[in-house]
């Protein structure tokens, strides 16, 4: 079964597009392995916080970070792209994805149960302070850690199926083969200067090449999930990462 771990994300993915009632189409997921013990998470008590938890902290005798990648299917990337304020079908993917998630995690657990390995699942969202809007758990730092992409110019993280999409992990006692990180850049600003679309993409000029104001981009995500109340929690923009390079691919393959 530990083998097959990538192949029951895929499948889990592909068989709740089946269900009914639902707004949002995704791609295929990408899967990464993290080694609970890999020194770069303590790193993250320095980079994000020095809160952010250590897999040990969460799960005793943790051996393996399983990080994925639910990437968006173009046309919600599409419908986001013009206009200052979030699409709908942004608010529904960020909400539909969220429970995507959240129920794709209760089935990893009880599949690694079924063979007695205990897990942890983390909440795809809402993982941080309300006030200094940091993260105990960032899911962007744990798909680097597991090779899923690379940082961005935006902040975000570039796997190779582009930024749009949502992250989600799962701490295990199972020990699983990790994944290599690749050291090459996926961001075209990283790699040769050739870009700064993401920053042209922010209305709201909180996003520079040496500035990103997260409180002033928390406001205007907590916009959006006003306006978009009557369809559940989404505070959610996406803006810079919309009609750019590296929306739905790895811009510098
Ligand atoms: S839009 Fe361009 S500069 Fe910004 S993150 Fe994507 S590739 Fe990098
Ligand atoms: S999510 Fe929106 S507000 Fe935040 S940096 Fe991107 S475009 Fe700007």
């Amino acid at each position: 079964m530990l083998a097959n771990i990538e192949n029951l994300v895929i499948n889990f993915v592909e068989n709740y597009k089946k269900s009914s009632n639902l707004k949002t189409e995704w791609d295929k997921p990408i899967i990464g392995f993290a080694n609970a013990s890999d020194p770069l998470f303590l790193e993250l008590k320095k980079t994000v916080n020095k809160k952010h938890k250590l897999p040990n902290e969460l799960l005793n005798q943790a051996q393996t970070v399983i990080s994925y990648f639910i990437p968006f299917n173009y046309k919600v990337v599409l419908s986001n792209t013009k206009g200052k304020k979030a699409s709908i079908e942004w608010a529904f993917a960020y909400i539909e994805t969220n429970k995507l998630i959240t129920e794709l995690n209760e089935f990893l657990a009880k599949e690694l149960k079924k063979e007695d390995f205990d897990s942890v699942k983390i909440l795809p969202t809402h993982n941080f302070d309300k006030n200094s809007l940091v993260s105990f758990w960032s899911h962007k730092h744990i798909a680097y850690i597991a090779g899923l992409g690379r940082f961005g110019l935006h902040k975000m993280i570039i796997t190779e199926k582009g930024y749009c999409g949502r992250l989600g992990s799962l701490i295990t006692t199972a020990k699983i083969k990790t994944t290599r990180r690749l050291e090459k850049e996926y961001c075209l600003y990283f790699h040769d200067k050739s870009c700064k679309k993401c920053i042209d993409k922010c209305f709201y000029n909180v996003l520079n090449v040496d500035l990103f104001d997260r409180h002033k981009c928390y406001e205007v995500c907590l916009e959006n999930g006003r306006i978009y109340s009557h369809l559940g929690l989404s505070d959610m923009c996406g803006k810079c990462a919309c009609g750019v390079p590296c929306s739905l691919k790895n811009p510098v393959k």
